[in-house]
């Protein structure tokens, strides 16, 4: 075919959170027939310099409109916009008017772009009333940002890619990165590092390195107590760093000093010798990242596990310098962009928590009328309070709680009851859209406009390139249309996404000042870019953006200068738990969950390309040899998995990989897919204490052949 034209458009990779930038060329053919999509590795993007895994180099097998949603439905049929819109705000209205801005909620995504986000978080928070604002990023990164509060004082990733080139060590904690983050995986590989990887499990990951400590599930914070402990022993702390810069370090090694390398051993179940390998090599090897994930995260004691790792970065001196640090590692495309403008219930706006001086910041800049006074609920309490119908109205964007949540048909359940669930997405059946009583039409990836950050605080821009479909509209627009029936009409007057934007860069400086606030979020130096500048030469930049940095901030506390009020990091004195979701006679086995290589959450764009599909094609779950004999079971059989909360169907792959007593299954499947497929049914909707996030890695199960 003779192409006549080509467009070329640099975006983001709307998968994890590496961020990796994509070059889309659109060449359009003679006559009607469709533009043909070329995508590359956009080779300007640091993030990536042109290179993409499997899924990014896959995108454009994932597009085209089948089992798009094109236009509005209400109650199933379709419906015409301003029929949808005059739904949606008087249903939203008619429940706040009868039970007040508490009796409804948001559940947003790490899909959305940020300027999506800042629209949804003001409506909330700004002009209805409440802080019932939570997002998917809680079930992904919540104790990651805990974790960074405590110690560092403010949600901030200290290390950038660049720190993974010049590491000689990398410790990678709970990360299948060669999976789930491959092109920082294969920048490890490129760069001089050693290897180690701790997890309860061997993996793709696992196979490249130097050493793996298959630990205990659940373990890590005795792993890095017995290190710090280790540390202390053998002299390698950095006493002046301790001294000049840091507190609370007496408190943290007195937490520490039972941890033995003998009893961290027995412990985490790992051989002594190994154990020793790895403190030895931490301890001598001064460029050392630990770069954690899920793994860690997804616990009912995460906070701590990233503390206990954050402890021995502290105590060595190795943050803020080149090839150190601890790197926690997003999950989502925009997991961090949403956390920037208060994606999450605990937050205000611009990394603001909701002190009385914050609320009346926030208020003053938005003009808004009903500043929400305090958090909103967090995402499982969230759900808890729809099944409890203390909330009454939900409006869920771009997620899919009814798979994704623990104890995931109770979260059906809740909203099938719940008086008005409103759902905008992309796709038309979904779990969670087959609980709506309105479907509204959104645009997504390759139609979508605006910004994205990345695991090492980098914000780049996505951009539009195709024609959007239908009758589909951005997320911003539709939540605009109804702040307006609402009657906030003149805060929510945007008519491109730069104008929010602009509107979020300015905020995020706003009484920015040591005196009163000082907030590590602050891109105030983009505050007044043009349109030109945002959609054509946007430079991808880390943040913060600032007078003083007006070129951006690729590391961050270099002069030891933290962002808690006296300027020095915490060490937190941390008492390792264990998982709450106890194994005993009825649930024997320890289930872990996690991604494959070739999938994306629950399929909605992966599952459209056929060689994605090729790799896994069936809910499965690994099960070891000794374990499959134990219960009777064969390779490829059809097994029952049972926990307390719930069922899983799956075929069984009996390896070696997995070590006797735990299971383990991908997250990719649904019910809406097959047959009790859903993985996350079988978790109890057990929470971390300070952030909320619930433990996916740890579920009681039992097994049987069908
Ligand atoms: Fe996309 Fe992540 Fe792959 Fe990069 S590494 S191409 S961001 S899925």
């Amino acid at each position: 075919t003779e192409l006549f034209s080509a467009r070329k458009s640099c975006t983001t990779c709307p998968y994890c959170g590496v961020g990796c930038g994509v070059a889309a060329t659109q060449a359009l053919q003679p006559g009607d027939g469709d533009p043909v999509i070329r995508i590359q590795g956009d080779e300007q993007h640091p993030a990536n310099h042109g290179k993409l895994c499997v899924k990014g180099s896959s995108l454009a097998d994932t597009l085209g409109n089948h089992g798009r949603l094109l236009k509005p439905q209400l109650h199933g049929s379709d419906c015409d916009w301003d029929t949808a819109l005059d739904y949606a705000a008087s249903k939203l209205r008619a429940t706040i008017d009868e039970y007040g801005p508490d009796s409804v909620a948001f559940y947003l995504s790490g899909q959305l772009l940020t300027e999506d986000y800042y629209v949804a978080n003001k409506l909330m928070k700004g002009f209805i009333g409440t802080a019932n604002v939570d997002t998917n990023s809680r079930l992904c990164m919540s104790s990651a940002v805990a974790a960074y509060k405590r110690a560092l004082g403010a949600d901030a990733v200290p290390c950038n890619y660049e720190d993974l080139d010049e590491a000689e060590l990398v410790v990678l904690i709970g990360s299948n990165a060669a999976w789930t983050h491959p092109i920082l995986f294969q920048r490890m590989q490129a760069g001089k590092a050693r290897l180690v990887v701790v997890d309860p499990r061997a993996s793709a990951t696992s196979e490249m390195a130097d050493l793996h400590l298959a630990i205990t599930p659940g373990s890590d914070g005795a792993l890095f107590n017995g290190l710090l402990h280790y540390l202390t022993e053998y002299g390698a702390l950095d006493q002046t760093f301790i001294d000049n810069h840091t507190e609370h370090f007496t408190d943290a090694l007195y937490a520490a000093a039972e941890w033995t390398p003998e009893k961290v051993a027995e412990y985490c179940s790992v051989a002594l010798d190994q154990l020793l390998a790895f403190y030895e090599l931490f301890r001598s090897t001064e460029k050392a990242v630990s770069f954690y994930s899920q793994g860690v995260n997804q616990s009912s004691s995460g906070t701590d596990k990233n503390n206990s790792i954050i402890n021995c970065h502290l105590a060595t001196g190795r943050i803020g310098k080149p090839g150190c640090g601890p790197f926690s590692i997003t999950g989502q495309p925009n997991a961090m962009g949403g956390r920037e403008v208060g994606g999450l219930a605990n937050m205000l706006a611009a990394h603001m928590d909701f002190s009385d001086d914050n609320i009346n910041r926030v208020g003053r800049f938005w003009q808004a009328s009903n500043m929400a006074k305090g958090p909103g609920l967090k995402a499982v309490d969230l759900f808890d309070a729809i099944d409890s119908g203390k909330v009454k109205a939900v409006w869920i964007m771009a997620t899919n709680p009814a798979v994704s949540m623990p104890d995931a048909r109770k979260v059906a359940a809740a909203l099938r009851k719940c008086p008005t669930v409103i759902v905008s997405d992309c796709v038309g059946d979904t779990d969670t859209a087959r609980c709506a009583d309105l479907l509204l039409p959104a645009t997504t990836w390759g139609e979508k406009n605006g910004t994205v950050t990345n695991s090492e605080r980098r914000i780049s821009r996505q951009k539009g390139f195709l024609e959007i479909p239908g009758e589909a509209r951005h997320d911003w627009d539709i939540i605009c249309d109804v702040a307006h029936r609402l009657g906030y009409g003149e805060a929510f007057d945007y008519q491109h996404p730069v104008e929010i934007f602009r509107e979020h860069a300015a905020l995020s400086g706003f009484e920015n000042n040591r005196a009163q606030t000082r907030r590590a979020f602050d891109i105030s130096a983009l505050a007044e870019i043009s349109e030109q500048e945002y959609d054509h030469y946007f430079t991808p930049v880390q943040w913060p953006v600032n007078a003083d940095n007006p070129d951006g901030t690729p590391r961050l506390f270099s002069d030891g200068d933290f962002f808690t009020p006296n300027g020095r990091a915490r060490f937190i004195a941390v008492d390792p738990q264990c998982p709450k979701q106890a194994t005993g006679n009825q649930y024997p086995l320890v289930m872990n969950s996690g991604r494959l290589r070739d999938q994306w959450h629950t399929m909605t764009r992966t599952g459209r390309a056929r060689k994605l599909l090729d790799h896994s094609e069936a809910p499965e779950v690994h099960v070891h040899p000794q374990e499959a004999q134990k219960f009777g079971i064969e390779d490829a059989q059809l097994v029952r998995v049972e926990s307390e909360t719930g069922q899983f169907f799956g075929r069984a792959r009996v390896t070696a990989s997995q070590k006797p007593g735990q299971l383990f299954a991908p997250i990719h499947w649904s019910d809406s897919l097959a047959h009790n497929a859903t993985v996350s049914a079988l978790a109890v909707p057990v929470t971390d204490p300070f952030s909320g996030q619930p433990e996916f890695k740890q579920m009681a199960v039992n097994i049987e052949p069908l």
